[in-house]
């Protein structure tokens, strides 16, 4: 068991740089305080989660971070995902023709997620709107 708080902070505090960069205003929002499950999984999917809401949000916007029992949401006002390009953004090395223009990356955050979810038996989706917005969606077991 460990405090979902205290990984949080760890992350805020690993893309401390981006977030003050960009003035992104991280709500965070828990009521639990103690997590079943590895704190290195969950860890690195929220790094990764975070570190894309943080890129693909416009500057000064906010990005919202729940964590329950059953679920881990991150959820942003950022540039969204093309229509076209939704079944792709779980491939290893895909990047939105968008985000390529926006922000630098390798595009393997995603396929790192990917895989940690089908490790830990979690089931990962999103919603997403082009220029609007974009959650992603963890169930835990
Ligand atoms: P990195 O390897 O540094 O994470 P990346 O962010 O481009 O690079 P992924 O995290 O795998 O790669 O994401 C793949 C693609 O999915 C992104 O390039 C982007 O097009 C899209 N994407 C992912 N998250 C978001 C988001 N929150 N908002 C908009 N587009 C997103
Ligand atoms: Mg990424």
């Amino acid at each position: 068991l460990f405090d979902p708080k205290k990984v949080f902070q760890d992350v805020i505090s690993d893309l401390e740089n981006k977030i003050k960069e960009k003035n992104i205003e991280l709500i965070f929002n828990s009521e639990i305080e103690l997590m079943q499950g590895d704190p290195f999984i969950i860890y690195t999917i929220l790094r990764n989660l975070i570190s894309n809401a943080v890129k693909y949000s416009h500057k000064n916007s906010k990005v919202y971070v729940t964590i329950t029992n059953s679920e881990i949401i991150v959820e942003d006002n950022g540039i969204g995902i093309r229509e076209q390009e939704k079944n792709r953004i779980f491939e290893r090395f895909f990047r939105g023709t968008d985000s390529k223009k926006y922000a630098n990356g390798s595009g393997l955050g995603l396929a790192i997620v990917k895989y940690l979810c089908e490790l830990a038996n979690y089931k990962i989706s999103f919603e997403s709107q082009w220029m609007v917005g974009t959650k992603f969606i963890i169930k835990l077991a």
